[in-house]
């Protein structure tokens, strides 16, 4: 739990006297990440600081209606390395692992800007010089909110349909298990601005998905396999199933919940083929099964019930290491 009138007068006293913020989150960013970015951007620039938004990736399609998300950078080497370099302040959103910055982290090793991390994922590393980390919050957009409240920010109608972005998408559109009375009344006031439609929200974030898509689900669903007593499914998706299906940048998050929705299932996992020769996995599982150990040492993290890893390793080496590893999850010793 966060005192959040202490560490709202932390972050008050970080920004004054502070020029040049620069904010980012982790590769390959989701409505959480970019929402709460995005969020965040809008109180700094009613606050009156030059802000820059810097990511590794692109912004996925689905999230450019956002206002706002056209002002972020990909990091370009040049440009933005002087903008690190030149930062007083650096503010990470939805990650704490300073490699998921990709190609900033080197920057920002190098700038003397001020860390500050604001998530809600599991861990807490020392390279920030400030944690605004709390891991029962639903969605970092939920501690950005109570961040700029803290810092007696209003909530603009910008900001609100970028905050309402990422408590969808981590609340898996309010049914995920974090989702709270407190979280409902945040939504309440967020509309209240008028800043948020959510039948249009809805229709850009889980519709209006490409056929590649639909395809890939089907290659994903027929490939379902059931271990440990049927407590355990997963899929695999092959790097010619995703080349065929245009389906790398794919959010595949659906796909993982699917696997978990069978009944008796409590534990799912998709692992995917990398061009690059490495394996993904994405796990997900219900209630007290804690996923998040073993996506550690696969070499990621995440959540208890949401965690994924990307591993050095050919596809059905990572899917042996993923099966072999559910053994401590779901019968340990
Ligand atoms: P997904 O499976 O949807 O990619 O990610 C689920 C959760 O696991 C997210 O909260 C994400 O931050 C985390 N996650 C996914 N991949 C990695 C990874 O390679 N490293 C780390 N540290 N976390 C990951
Ligand atoms: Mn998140």
């Amino acid at each position: 739990m966060i005192k959040w009138d202490e560490v709202g007068a932390r972050l008050d006293g970080a920004l004054e006297g502070r020029k040049g913020i620069v904010l980012s989150t982790h590769v390959n960013p989701d409505g959480d990440g970019l929402g709460s970015e995005i969020g965040l951007y809008h109180h700094l620039k009613a606050r009156g600081h030059q802000v820059s938004m810097i990511n590794n990736d692109p912004v996925p399609a689905k999230y450019r209606f956002m206002s706002g998300a056209s002002e972020i950078l990909v990091y370009d080497g040049a440009r933005c390395r002087d903008l690190i370099l030149g930062a007083g302040l650096f503010f990470v959103l939805d990650n704490s692992s300073p490699e998921r910055l990709g190609r900033l982290l080197a920057d920002v090793q190098a700038s003397k800007a001020y860390r500050i991390c604001i998530d809600h994922h599991t861990i807490v590393d020392p390279f920030w010089n400030l944690n605004c980390v709390d891991v029962d919050a639903c969605a970092s957009g939920q501690l950005v909110y109570e961040a700029i409240r803290a810092l007696g920010g209003k909530i603009t109608p910008g900001m609100a349909e970028a905050i309402y972005v990422a408590f969808v998408t981590d609340t898996g559109h309010f049914r995920f298990s974090k989702t709270t009375a407190r979280v409902h009344r945040i939504i309440a006031e967020l509309m209240e601005t008028g800043g948020i439609n959510p039948p249009k929200i809805y229709r850009a974030l889980f519709e209006g998905v490409s056929p590649g898509l639909n395809r890939l689900i089907a290659f994903a669903l027929a490939d379902a396999h059931y271990e440990y007593g049927g407590r355990f499914a997963w899929a695999r998706l092959t790097q010619k199933q995703l080349e065929e299906c245009d389906g790398f940048e794919e959010d595949t998050s659906d796909l993982v919940n699917m696997l978990l929705s069978v009944e008796g299932v409590v534990a799912s996992a998709l692992i995917k083929e990398f061009p690059s020769g490495k394996t993904k996995v994405s796990l997900r599982s219900l209630g007290e099964v804690n996923i998040n150990r073993l996506a550690v040492r696969l070499g990621g993290g995440g959540h208890v019930n949401a965690s994924g890893a990307v591993m050095t390793a050919p596809l059905e080496e990572g899917v042996r290491r993923v099966v072999d590893g559910m053994k401590e999850v779901l019968e340990p010793a």
